[in-house]
């Protein structure tokens, strides 16, 4: 067994704790809600610059709002090794997606000061902006920004409350009309390493604390419109309607058919029917689609497919269909060197893990396009995720980050 240092066990799992209270039972909801720049996400990030800072981290927060706590390297011009996640939840999410990746590089980072360990390359711990997408529709943000895909059409998309984007940033006491400013250049970039609990049951499944990821599924998002006529429910007979719903429903079932002969994944998640009564013919549906698959090419094709089907659906029952593609990323292959780099660091450390691919988007998406990209997943029980159920062990958590500790001295050495 080779540690280069221990990581503190209590301060990482106090941590957790600590930004887990923050948007806790917020709205009277269960689980932890931080949407993007809300108050709750503002003072999540209040809390994890103050942890930087009392880490000894050099501490800045770039045009888009990501922090990032640097740990100076002997050679100042070296290109910087990037560890991070995000601190932004869905609805009612848990205390680990996201924040373990945060908190566990700040722990690993504040372990290497403090072990006196001398590198040469710089390494910066970045908290991510906006990384779920639940608030405005789109995720990713702070990682967009970064990697220079960041654009003027999203910052003017709106929430609920019809606020854009930049207003969001604006009262956040962000300027973000200088958005490329937070541009980073591949040759500043050596790596970026991600942990992130899996969001899934493989690893329970192989009783591992940790795996090894090989390559990211990247979602594609559309917005399925369908324009009906809302009728009276009693008094319309069954072949003179035009109902949006059922069409609706062909869809998911297409969705569900084109997603499996692909071995993809597709869901229909978010669904809203007007005019929403008992007794009236629903006149308009518009919900999301959400396609994946760890090959581009067979993503268009499942996309495709589903397009084509919501076009004949509605052809079918003379109803009108629109598609909008709200967002798509890129599928992502993980460094071949940093995989290595993560399975000898396990090895080291006497801890078994497997290689498997990740189902669920993260900023190391976007950072791929920029730099060499690698993620640790952390055992997620019952692989519950985006759920007030959300949980990882304590010991899952203190082995994922001592991985990732002795991943970042090796490529920071
Ligand atoms: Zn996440």
């Amino acid at each position: 067994m080779i540690i280069t240092t221990q990581i503190n066990q209590q301060r990482l799992w106090r941590t957790i704790h600590e930004l887990g209270k923050i948007g806790a039972g917020s709205n009277d909801a269960e689980g932890v809600t931080r949407l993007a720049l809300s108050l709750e996400d503002l003072e999540a990030r209040q809390y994890i610059i103050e942890l930087m800072e009392e880490s000894g981290l050099d501490v800045r927060v770039d045009v888009v709002g990501n922090i990032i706590g640097k740990l100076e390297g002997k050679d100042k011009f070296a290109p910087v090794v990037m560890t991070g996640s995000h601190v932004d939840t869905v609805y009612q999410g848990g205390l680990f997606d996201g924040a373990l990746g945060v908190l566990g590089a700040i722990e690993a980072v504040r372990s290497i000061k403090e072990s006196g360990i001398e590198l040469s390359h710089s390494i910066e711990v970045v908290s991510f902006t906006d990384e779920e997408g639940t608030r405005f529709g789109t995720g990713y943000i702070g990682s967009k920004a970064m990697t220079g895909y960041l654009d003027q059409a999203t910052l003017q998309l709106k929430d609920a409350n019809g606020i854009t984007y930049q207003e969001a940033f604006k009262q956040a006491g962000f300027d973000s009309k200088q958005y490329k400013q937070a541009i980073r250049k591949p040759e500043e970039l050596k790596a970026y390493l991600e942990m992130h609990i899996e969001q899934g049951k493989v690893l329970e499944e192989h009783e591992l604390a940790v795996g090894v990821v090989t390559n990211i599924q990247g979602p594609v998002w559309l917005e399925v419109t369908l324009n009906g006529y809302p009728d009276h429910a009693g008094a319309t007979p069954m072949n003179m309607r035009k109902d949006a719903s059922l069409a609706m429903a062909e869809v998911m079932l297409e969705v569900e058919r084109i997603s499996t002969t692909y071995q993809g994944v597709g869901t229909v998640g978010k669904i809203h029917v007007e005019p929403g009564g008992v007794n009236v013919i629903p006149g308009r549906a518009v919900f999301s689609i959400d396609l994946r698959h760890g090959d581009k090419e067979l993503r268009t094709k499942m996309m495709e497919e589903v397009t084509t089907a919501v076009k004949k659906i509605g052809e079918q029952r003379e109803i009108g269909a629109e598609i909008d593609m709200k967002k798509a990323v890129d599928p992502a292959i993980c460094s071949e060197s940093i995989v290595h780099i993560l399975e000898e660091s396990c090895d080291e450390l006497d801890i078994p893990t497997m290689k498997l691919p990740c189902g669920a988007g993260h900023d190391s998406l976007m950072m791929t396009k920029v730099t060499e990209m690698g993620m640790i997943f952390v055992r997620s029980k019952d692989g519950i995720s985006h759920n007030p159920k959300e949980w990882t062990d304590q010991e899952d958590c203190v082995i994922g980050t001592q991985v990732l500790l002795q991943a970042l001295v090796k490529l920071a050495k």
